[in-house]
C-alpha cells in the first residue's frame, strides 16, 4: 500500500470515530423536544397535510373523521382521501350508512386495503353507533374501542381529531421517529403510546401526530431517511439508522 493510501485510510477511518462519537455524545444527552416540536412546525408548511387531519379540518364532524381513519389503515393518503370523498357523497352519517349495501360501499371505497373487510367494519361500526350511542361517535376512549375494528390508533386519532381531546396518535411514523429520537426506546407502538403519554409536555399532544406523520412521509422515511435536509438533524442521535441520504 502507498503512503498516500495509508494516509486516505487513516483519515476515513478518524471521520468515521469521530461521527460516531458524535453520536454516542448525542445518545446520552436528553432529546429537546421543545426545539425539536419548534423547527418541525417551522418546516410543517411545506409538507403535505395527513389525509385525515384534512377531512377533520373540512368536516369538523367526529364521524367522518372515525370512517376515514378505518378507511386510512393500510392504505396510502392519495387513495384513502378519494375513497372518503367518493363515500361521503353517499352518507355522512350512521343511519345514512346503513342503507347503504355492503356492495355499496365496497365500490365507493375500492382500492383501499381491505375494502371488503372494511366495509363491513364500517356498517357494523353503524349499528353499534345507533344501538348504544344514541347515532353519535363517543367522545371516550375506553368506548370507542368497543367499536369493531376500532384500534388505539384510529381511537385516539378520533379523540384529538374529531373532539379535539387530548390523546396521542402513535401510528408507524410516530413510533419509528420517537425512536430513532432516543426520546422513547419502546418495541412495539402500543408501549410508544404509553411512554409518550409519561412524557411528551400535553401540550403537544395534538400536533404530535400530525407533525410526525408529515415528516416521516417527507424526510425521516423508513428506509433511507433524509438526514442531509432535516430540520433536527443537530439534535438527533439517529438510533438504528444505518443508512441515510
Ligand atoms: S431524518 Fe435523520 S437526522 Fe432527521 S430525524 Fe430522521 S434519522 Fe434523525
Amino acid at each position: 500500500m502507498s503512503g498516500g493510501d495509508r494516509g486516505l485510510g487513516r483519515r476515513r477511518q478518524t471521520a468515521s470515530q469521530n461521527a460516531a462519537t458524535i453520536r454516542r455524545v448525542q445518545r446520552r444527552r436528553r432529546l429537546d423536544i421543545d426545539e425539536v416540536v419548534a423547527r418541525l412546525r417551522s418546516a410543517a408548511p411545506g409538507w403535505n397535510v395527513p389525509v385525515v387531519t384534512l377531512i377533520a379540518m373540512q368536516s369538523r364532524d367526529p364521524f367522518q373523521v372515525l370512517i376515514s381513519c378505518i378507511l386510512s389503515l393500510r392504505t396510502r393518503d392519495e387513495t384513502t382521501g378519494a375513497a372518503s370523498r367518493r363515500l361521503f357523497q353517499l352518507a355522512t352519517a350512521p343511519q345514512q350508512m346503513l342503507q347503504l349495501s355492503a356492495a355499496n360501499i365496497e365500490r365507493a371505497i375500492y382500492p383501499v386495503g381491505f375494502y371488503r373487510t372494511k366495509a363491513a367494519s364500517i356498517l357494523e361500526i353503524c349499528r353499534a353507533l345507533l344501538d348504544r350511542f344514541a347515532g353519535k361517535v363517543p367522545d371516550d376512549l375506553d368506548a370507542l374501542l368497543t367499536l369493531n375494528g376500532v384500534g388505539r390508533k384510529t381511537a385516539n386519532l378520533v379523540l384529538t381529531k374529531g373532539f379535539g381531546k387530548p390523546g396521542i396518535c402513535v401510528d408507524t411514523h410516530v413510533h419509528r421517529i420517537s425512536n430513532r429520537w432516543g426520546y422513547v426506546s419502546t418495541r412495539d407502538p402500543a408501549a410508544t403510546e404509553m411512554a409518550l403519554r409519561r412524557k411528551l409536555p400535553p401540550a403537544y399532544w395534538l400536533e404530535y401526530n400530525d407533525l410526525l406523520v408529515a415528516f416521516g412521509q417527507t424526510i425521516c422515511m423508513p428506509i433511507s431517511p433524509w438526514c442531509s435536509r432535516c430540520p433536527v438533524a443537530e439534535l438527533c442521535p439517529r438510533l438504528g439508522v444505518t443508512r441515510s441520504r
